[in-house]
């Protein structure tokens, strides 16, 4: 696939050294943007054109374009961690590249190389490297596409906008919580067979949005999504996939059956933890056998996964027939150990398998 080249037009008016570290202190996440973002244009005939990378600017849109009204939208998120000796490091970016298209296709959007995703995404990384905080902190990137042409007929677009923006975070979940508490959402779905489950769009969030308020009203941090079949099936949470940790040392997770996305992190943390040789299965799991296992002590520990928040421990979960605690309620050791194992090597101070951190080059 030919892809443009992209060209270079730095923000005049990037902010100071000053104003910069002020807004790293304590960036929150998704709350501070960097001076730059990556962009190109796709229309049909002409494929991808005007890549550029250019001062963040919001978007001139036509109240008609396509995204407002049929949200023909796809997003990826991923982060950039400053590791030593001033290197920048990316985890598997390739596979961020590859699920982009992945839910291009399943959204009836146009594809984009793979090198054409990586290139925006690193040559933003590189205009806006200050911006990567120090410490626990990282660059989230945020690449996205969207249907921009201005027809309300019911159709795939035939113009879309590609753009990347970066946000320097610090922790996802404030407060430096050691477990987060989930709510089970018995009524509302967040995705069914067939559906867009396993594409990673904003019309997922939008309708997972209600029962996260739910989740809220029931002194629950997150929600857990069931099957939308016989509400019986554990898949996942808005916007994080699940691990079980039994305590005869198996460990599972919901399969990849269309109805949940295929994350990064839940990829690496299974061919991690075979390669030390625990058993992982990818199998269904039952709301009311979570509810017995983690009663009798059978399950040890369980934990959600994602690129924003690492891996963070669960530690009670309510639902309308009860709730319960997994473990002692904060988490256990297994999960703080596959959590500092993932990101001492997104920070390259572990070594993990071949080919899993690029570093951008300068
Ligand atoms: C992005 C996302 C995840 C996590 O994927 P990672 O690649 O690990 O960041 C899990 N569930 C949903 C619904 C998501 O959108």
């Amino acid at each position: 696939m030919l892809h443009p080249t992209l060209e270079v037009l730095p923000n005049p008016e990037s902010r100071s050294t000053e104003e910069r570290e002020k807004l790293l202190v304590d960036p929150g996440f998704g709350r501070v943007f960097t001076d730059h973002m990556a962009v190109a244009i796709w229309t049909r005939g002409q494929g991808w054109h005007s890549a550029a990378l250019t001062a963040r600017k919001p978007f001139v849109l036509d109240p008609a374009a396509g995204v407002l009204h049929y949200a023909q939208e796809i997003f990826e998120g991923m982060k950039a961690y400053r590791a030593q000796h001033g290197a920048i490091n990316l985890f598997r970016p390739e596979q961020n590249a590859r699920r982009f298209n992945a839910s291009a296709r399943r959204m009836a959007m146009p594809e984009i190389s793979e090198e054409m995703f990586l290139e925006a995404v690193e040559t933003l990384v590189r205009a806006d490297r200050d911006w990567i905080p120090d410490g626990e902190g990282s660059l989230y990137l945020r690449p996205f596409m969207f249907a921009s042409e201005a027809f309300l007929g019911v159709r795939p677009a035939e113009e879309f906008t590609f753009c990347v923006i970066a946000s320097p975070a610090g922790a996802y979940f404030k407060g430096g919580k050691s477990a987060v508490s989930l709510w089970v959402s018995d009524h509302l779905n967040r995705a069914g067979p067939g559906g867009t489950g396993a594409a990673k769009c904003g019309g997922n969030y939008a309708a997972s949005l209600a029962a996260q308020a739910e989740a809220y009203e029931q002194g629950c941090d997150q929600v857990v999504f069931l099957d939308a079949v016989e509400h019986r099936w554990v898949d996942e949470l808005g916007g994080m996939n699940l691990f079980f940790v039994f305590d005869d040392g198996r460990v599972a997770t919901p399969p990849l059956e269309g109805t949940i996305l295929p994350g990064i992190t839940r990829a690496s943390i299974i061919e991690l933890l075979r390669r030390r040789g625990v058993e992982v299965n990818e199998e269904s799991y039952a709301i009311d056998q979570w509810q017995a296992d983690a009663r009798s002590g059978r399950l040890s520990e369980a934990f959600a996964c994602g690129t924003a928040a690492v891996v963070t421990a669960v530690g009670r979960v309510k639902g309308r027939s009860g709730d319960w605690t997994i473990g002692n309620g904060d988490g256990g050791t297994f999960t703080a150990a596959i959590r500092n194992e993932l990101i001492g090597i997104q920070r390259g101070l572990v070594e993990g398998p071949d080919g899993w951190v690029r570093q951008v080059r300068r």
